[in-house]
């Protein structure tokens, strides 16, 4: 049996470990180098009869699972979007394991309930989000924690749904069934959101039109009312409109204020999906690109990605919350309790039922950073872009690609795709640094993004100068002359 002064010792141990795992993160690989399967070969095919000693399972860390990690916390991991991490927030988390609730009402844990609400709304006000999302400033709505974006996206539509669904058949005497109605309903986003929802769209078996950007990879007004027109002129219900502040390819940034108005116009509920972006939204510099938001019927943005909450913690806020509580409630004898009328129950602003305490961690940071050292940190690494971005431009081979809003650098070798694709796959092998890339119409792009919190602009320069060295390895074996010009010791 493991007890607690069994769990006092492994648990300091592990502390340790921890600790010195994150302080010398960056020595480490930033992206795992294993061939799969690798993990099969390390441990046993069927789980041990009796107890083993945990000295053996702590070893194990070292032997199976640090080979198969990429780092994401590495200062040289500069793939994808950040994913948020502290001190505070492992602790947090720590305290939300031990307490272990499953916070699907109020009477399940009403700390995990209530202090759910008021973080939501602490955090809706670094936003500066109208007062309707603000459940202390008496707005209808409030906020939800959700696992994911992605969640928050299906939630939302699946809100909309319900809501246009029950809205014609009140005015629709001939009382259409479900299916016909959802037949005829129509969802739009650009051609620039997240897989994920053009993905909740599938799963809400709604029909998803991508709306083409312009040329700075934004969806504008117009183009949206014009899709909208057309659908209407063949007896379509447009009904839903998803909105991206911060675009996963690019970090392009939809028009807010014209789509926002279309959707008002149109009575058409707008949802943002500002998953990596919406943590900027704190520093009063960037809380314009928001303009608009008292448009929207939902609004999302990861906490995890870029505040320092480790995952999973994405928030959503709802302007109205009959219209969630209604689309989602289910009430079984056994999920009742007295004081329901009272008070919110988060089961019916979700998908599962079960929910974890993940209020704790978000609170620790708020109160551990505070505002100020939050808006610094986002401030640092949009710093450290824009060095990034400084350094390509003195080399004549590379093209940014796109404005550098936020702390992600578009940028790529002038030539083909093909001479790009060979960069990446060279940068990613080297094992130095880790990138991904992406495509905005047809051309390949490699994206850099500064990830870790820790990441350093001595950090920046190296990627660069890796990045540098690789182009002209990749140029001379294109047989370009002028490839090493400007390639540096690394
Ligand atoms: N939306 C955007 C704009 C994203 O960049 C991402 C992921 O990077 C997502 C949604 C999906 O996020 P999640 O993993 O939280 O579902």
């Amino acid at each position: 049996m493991v007890d607690s002064s069994d769990f006092r010792k492994w648990g300091k141990e592990m502390i340790d470990y921890v600790a010195d795992y994150l302080d010398n993160v960056g020595e480490r690989p930033p992206l795992s180098q294993v061939e799969p399967g690798y993990l099969s070969k390390l441990i046993p095919d069927s789980a041990p009869e009796e107890p083993e000693k945990w000295q053996d399972v702590f070893a194990d860390i070292e032997r199976v699972i640090m080979p198969g990690v990429t780092h994401w916390h590495n200062p040289h991991f500069h793939a994808y979007f950040p994913t948020g991490s502290s001190f505070p927030a492992i602790i947090g988390d720590i305290l939300s394991d031990a307490i272990g609730c499953i916070g699907f009402n109020w009477a399940a844990s009403p700390a995990c309930t209530e202090l759910e609400i008021t973080v939501m709304d602490w955090l809706g006000k670094m936003l500066k989000l109208p007062k309707d999302f603000i459940v202390c400033e008496g707005g209808r709505g409030g906020g939800v924690i959700q696992g994911t974006a992605s969640e928050a996206t299906l939630v939302s539509l699946l809100a909309a749904r319900t809501k246009r669904i029950r809205q014609i058949k009140s005015e629709n005497i001939d009382m259409e069934n479900d299916c016909t109605i959802m037949s005829r309903l129509v969802a739009y986003t650009s051609d620039q959101a997240h897989s994920s929802v053009e993905r909740a769209g599938l799963i809400g078996c709604i029909k998803m039109r991508l709306i083409p950007s312009d040329d700075k990879y934004s969806m504008r007004g117009e183009a949206l009312r014009e899709a909208i027109q057309n659908d209407k002129a063949k007896g379509l219900t447009p009904f839903f409109v998803c909105a991206t502040l911060g675009t996963t390819p690019s970090c392009a940034f939809d028009n807010l204020k014209e789509i926002g108005q279309v959707c008002k116009e149109e009575d058409v509920w707008l949802h943002i999906d500002a998953a990596y972006a919406g943590s900027a939204f704190i520093c009063p510099e960037f809380r314009h690109l928001l303009d608009g938001v008292e448009h929207a019927q939902s609004f999302n943005f990861n906490p995890h990605k870029w505040l320092r909450v480790n995952f999973d913690c994405s928030t959503l806020w709802i302007k109205d919350r009959a219209d969630i509580e209604d689309a989602f409630n289910m009430d079984p004898l056994y999920l009742k309790h007295e004081n329901q009328a009272k008070v919110t129950d988060f089961r019916h602003w979700q998908i599962p039922l079960g929910r974890r305490f993940r209020s704790l961690k978000l609170w620790f940071v708020l109160r551990m950073f505070g505002i100020k050292q939050l808006q610094e940190g986002i401030r640092r690494q949009i710093q450290l872009a824009h060095e990034f971005e400084d350094l390509v431009k003195t080399d004549p081979r590379f093209e940014i690609v796109t404005e550098v809003i936020m702390g992600l650098v578009c940028f790529r070798v002038k030539g083909s795709n093909e001479i790009n694709e060979r960069l990446l796959k060279k940068t990613n092998e080297s094992g130095k640094i880790h990138i991904v890339p992406s495509k905005l119409r047809d051309t390949y792009i490699l994206r850099f993004a500064v990830c870790a919190a820790s990441t350093t602009s001595k950090d920046v320069q190296y990627a660069w100068e890796v990045i540098q060295n690789l182009a002209s390895e990749v140029l001379m074996e294109n047989g370009d002359e002028n490839s090493v010009e400007n390639s540096h010791d690394c």
